[in-house]
């Protein structure tokens, strides 16, 4: 039980908290953080505070638009690969990844200026039911992050963990003995083909210790698979 418990635990802070959820955390923290810090900070008299909190989400903000364009960058002017490989993720989203500011910039849209890029953008984002606004940053931004956040939600495996933030996190909980490194996690997924190894489920799969850290068991590739909720319950009944 001990076993699946912590498991468990590693499933949900690197592969169920996705990189996504992190960004979008990130993102409606900034948010929320300039009408009530910011807004108490002027109110109360601290203006150049005030401004400073301001001035550091909209940075935050930029940020996670810039992180979430990176991504999408490379899926939109790659989407023919997902569609010739009849791409099951693409298929989920129900429409084509389209072209965000960005994109249209790198298309070299002739003789269209900032401003119509923009107005094109909006457009298309409307159409899609995105459409946010907000008192002080580009409704443009806004609504891209929100459309980027949805589609990347559905298009980038949970698994997919690319962040140095990640590598930094496995350094510091490196202490902790039963903590599964990224990179060994990406190798059991890769040889493990994605499902258990129990009964080939793809469903709510978790990193199984084969032989339990408790009774001395590593955290390498060898000593790690894939197995799904069920068999990994099953297995630990078993150990117990
Ligand atoms: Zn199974």
């Amino acid at each position: 039980m001990e076993n699946t418990q912590v498991v468990k635990e590693d499933v949900n802070t690197e592969l169920q908290g996705t990189l996504i959820d992190k960004y979008e955390d990130d993102y409606h923290k900034a948010l929320k953080s300039i009408e009530t810090d910011v807004k108490d900070l002027i109110v109360n008299g601290s203006e150049m505070k005030g401004l400073m909190a301001f001035n550091d989400n909209i940075l935050k903000i930029v940020e996670v638009h810039d992180a979430l364009m990176n991504f999408y960058n490379i899926i939109f002017n790659n989407q023919e690969v997902l569609k010739k490989f009849n791409s099951q993720r693409l298929r989920q989203l129900g429409y084509e990844p389209f072209a965000l500011y960005k994109q249209l910039k790198e298309m070299h849209i002739s003789g269209a200026s900032d401003d119509i890029l923009e107005r094109m953008t909006m457009t298309n984002l409307k159409k899609a039911g995105f459409d946010k606004s907000h008192w002080y940053i580009k409704a443009r931004i806004l609504s891209e992050i929100e459309y980027l956040i949805e589609t990347l939600r559905i298009l980038i495996e949970p698994e997919f963990i690319p962040l140095v933030e990640s590598v930094t996190n496995s350094e510091e909980q490196n202490a902790s003995d039963r903590y599964v490194p990224s990179n060994v996690k990406i190798a059991v997924w890769r040889r493990d083909n994605g499902k258990c190894v129990g009964c080939g489920s793809q469903e709510k799969l978790e990193y199984d210790h084969i032989i339990p850290v408790s009774k001395g068991g590593s955290n390498t590739e060898r000593n790690i698979q894939l197995l799904c909720e069920k068999c990994n319950r099953q297995k630990s009944a078993r150990i117990e």
